[in-house]
């Protein structure tokens, strides 16, 4: 054995043999990134190395950064490491860390979406269009997150939610009324556009997720014609609109120049009944980028690995279960956050686009209410 592949450093997750930091949150010589949310992408590093299909968002997000780019399954070395970047199903450019040394092979998640029971029984369709599907691993040590890591969370198949989202705005349409639906900017807004049947009217985006839209494009995703706000003719055409916009903009002065309209958040969260109330939307989606109770223990299952290591989520409930069933699991204490509560506040700096959508960077009061995954569960799920 050759000790610990990776372990806990105050900058972030180190790689000793190989000298690199995976996800870092402080400024660190040389960052390995897992995708462009800004938890896990931050500014500062020396040089990045990240997988090719998110090298456009990152930079949108970074600016100008030394950055070092691989295809999926592409091996280079580091240090005395083998480091290879493979899918991992959550958003465009996402990517699993391998890290192989002297026969040792250690898995860093990052943040993933795996099919859960509805896809695995065949009745999801393709659960993520934006971005090839979670690769399994085989290895030793498997770092994994844990965001929904309680068995309550199980997704049903991301086919019906876009059924149910298509169905909402066709009501909300006839109705006269716009349907704003509310979707981190970067990943659950593309998959949102690339899944829904946009023939009940026009798309309206925020600036916000214009801007990630025109990097994922550069990138070869293949999303519907949009439009802003401004370009929009005439109250009956806005009545009949999508409007796909950042959960931050709720209440803003931007969504009072919708008119009447009704609200939906698209989040793993909104499987709680309470988390919907607390956000203050009319209606919730429960589509998720991440893996659900029975997809963590999938992917957990399909690594083979004897070792897991819990990050940032219900890591206590997930390291209990798997240690009753006998393997060596542990946890790392990480600064990554929670792409499905909110745009964390880095993410709401990013977010000053356009003039128009300046509004957006202000808190609006109560969003940041405590996400869910710091709270006790609330146990009055809507099934
Ligand atoms: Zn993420
Ligand atoms: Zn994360």
């Amino acid at each position: 054995m050759n000790g610990e592949l990776v372990v806990e450093r105050p900058e972030g997750l180190y790689c000793p043999a190989g000298d690199f930091f995976i996800d870092p949150w402080r400024p660190v010589a040389r960052a390995v990134v897992t995708h462009a949310h800004a938890d896990h992408a931050r500014r500062g590093h020396g040089a990045y190395l990240a997988q090719a299909d998110g090298a456009a968002v990152l930079r949108a997000r970074l600016g100008p950064i030394a950055l070092q780019t691989l295809a999926y399954g592409e091996p280079v070395e580091l240090g005395g490491v083998r480091l290879s970047l493979h899918p991992a199903g959550h958003v465009l450019g996402s990517a699993q860390v391998r890290i192989e040394h002297r026969g040792e092979v250690w898995v860093v998640s990052g943040d993933y979406f795996v099919a859960g029971d509805a896809e695995a029984a065949g009745a999801g369709g393709d659960p993520n269009p934006t971005c090839p599907a979670f690769e399994p691993l085989r290895c030793h040590c498997f770092v994994t997150e844990s965001t929904f890591g309680l068995p309550l969370y199980r997704w049903r198949a991301p086919r019906e939610l876009l059924a149910e989202v298509e169905a909402w705005w066709r009501a909300n349409a006839d109705a006269g009324r716009a349907s704003l639906l509310l979707a981190y900017s970067f990943g659950k807004a593309q998959r949102l556009l690339a899944g829904v049947d946009a023939s009940t009217g026009p798309i309206v985006v925020h600036g916000a997720v214009a801007a990630m839209n025109e990097a994922c494009r550069a990138a070869g995703a293949r999303l519907p014609a949009t439009v802003a706000l401004d370009a929009v003719a005439g109250r009956a055409a806005l009545a009949r609109a999508l409007v796909v916009a950042p959960p931050a903009v709720l209440g803003s002065a931007w969504t009072r120049r919708l008119g009447p309209h009704a609200s939906g958040l698209a989040s793993g969260w909104m499987q709680l009944r309470g988390a919907r109330r607390r956000r203050g939307v009319d209606r919730g989606f429960a589509l998720s980028d991440h893996a659900d109770w029975p997809g963590l223990l999938r992917a957990i299952d399909a690594t083979g690995a004897g070792r897991v290591i819990v990050t940032h989520g219900q890591e206590e409930v997930l390291v209990r279960w798997l240690r009753e069933r006998g393997l060596d699991a542990g946890r790392f204490r990480t600064a990554w956050g929670d792409d499905e509560a909110d745009e964390s506040a880095p993410e709401r700096a990013a977010l000053a686009a356009p003039a128009d959508d300046a509004a957006v960077g202000a808190e609006r009061p109560g969003a940041s209410d405590a996400p869910p995954a710091r709270a006790p569960p609330d146990l009055s799920t809507a099934r």
